[in-house]
């Protein structure tokens, strides 16, 4: 590695590199924001049918107002045609990449860990910002972060900064404690597929405080949220979604299908801005009797819970009855815990050190 704070370099060079960072930065992040918006939709990335336009009057953009970050400061965040006000997600989306594209430099100077930061950067915005839009995280953007820590494994055999195996022993630590915590429905699998994968990345020293800091942040930012949801949103949740899933139950059960004797399903899933998604990956075809239908519960619950914006359902089943249904409010994790990656990757040898100090 070659620190651009290096005294070989004149300063001049310091502040270009910076510079040179800040806008590569600021660009992918203005690519970035396509794939946050296309990605959940299958939509293609590129294409020239898909040029940009203003989302409220449809006016195609030209490149004056396409320039990363400036444009929507210039403009002030309205759009040049129409006045109308254009969302601060994709400004956010730019500067959040830049900036950490110049801490990176900052940190990891010219190096492949510099290059590799660029990579992970890229996942956790996407990952990040299609989680707070759908609350899931794509399996490309953990997919993509497995590569980096497979590269990262083999690296190590070469470069001995760690024993190689010290990455394995990462993902497996990282997907032990996070899959107990997604049994228990505080987080999703996407979070810990994407924590596995870092774990890979970072190896086991580094993934410590990569999910501590992820889980601190998560649970304050969760408490803040959880104070603009209205009183009694809950409860009134939990009943209807009891009052559903009886009905719905019912009606199976006249139908003939019904869970069989003594076994106990039960399904999971959640309420996202109104819609339902009871997953039908996690129904235990071993424990029915008959064909259920998924669907209907997912329509009735998506009619009813209109206007409820983040829970996670868990529907409880035995033959005679339904025996118990929770409702918990779901905090999104990735931004978080994306935090807590990217901050263990460039400093997190800094943090244990620190965190030891204290002992
Ligand atoms: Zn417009």
């Amino acid at each position: 590695m070659i620190s651009i704070f290096d005294d070989r370099f004149p300063v001049w060079y310091t502040i270009i590199f910076i510079a040179l960072a800040f806008v590569l930065g600021a660009v992918i992040g203005s690519f970035l924001n396509v794939v946050i918006i296309r990605a959940p939709r299958h939509e293609p990335i590129s294409g020239a049918h898909n040029r940009s336009h203003c989302m409220s009057c449809g006016h195609q953009l030209n490149a004056l107002d396409l320039v990363p970050i400036f444009s929507y400061i210039f403009l002030g965040g309205k759009c040049r045609y129409c006045r109308e006000k254009i969302s601060p997600r994709y400004w956010i989306v730019e500067l959040v990449t830049a900036i950490s594209f110049t801490l990176s430099i900052m940190t990891l100077g010219l190096s492949v860990s510099l290059l590799m930061s660029f990579v992970l950067i890229a996942a956790l915005v996407v990952a990040s910002g299609t989680d707070i839009d759908t609350m899931e995280i794509p399996y490309g953007c953990s997919l993509t972060i497995a590569g980096l820590g497979v590269i990262a494994t083999i690296m190590s055999v070469f470069t001995g900064d760690m024993p190689w195996y010290d990455h394995l022993i990462g993902a497996v630590g990282a997907a032990i404690p996070f899959a107990i915590l997604a049994m228990f429905g505080a987080m999703g699998g996407g979070d810990l597929q994407i924590m596995a994968a870092s774990g890979l990345l970072l190896g086991w020293r580094n993934i410590i405080p990569a999910a501590a800091i992820g889980i601190i942040l998560g649970a304050i930012g969760g408490s803040i949220e959880l104070l603009t949801v209205p009183k009694g949103t809950k409860k009134r949740a939990k009943e209807k979604s009891l009052e559903i899933a009886e009905k719905w139950y019912a009606e199976q059960r006249e139908n003939g299908i019904s869970v069989l004797p003594g076994k106990t399903e039960a399904l999971y899933g959640s309420i996202f801005k109104g819609k339902s998604d009871i997953e039908k990956e996690c129904v235990d075809e071993k424990c029915w009797e008959g064909t259920h239908d998924i669907d209907s519960l997912n329509e009735a619950l998506s009619n009813e819970l209109s206007d409820i914006s983040k829970f996670a359902v868990s529907i409880v089943i035995e033959e005679e009855k339904v025996k118990k249904v929770t409702c918990k409010r779901q905090v999104v994790f990735g931004p978080y815990l994306s935090i807590g990656i990217i901050a263990a990757y460039l400093i997190g040898d800094k943090i244990i050190a620190w965190y030891l100090s204290l002992m």
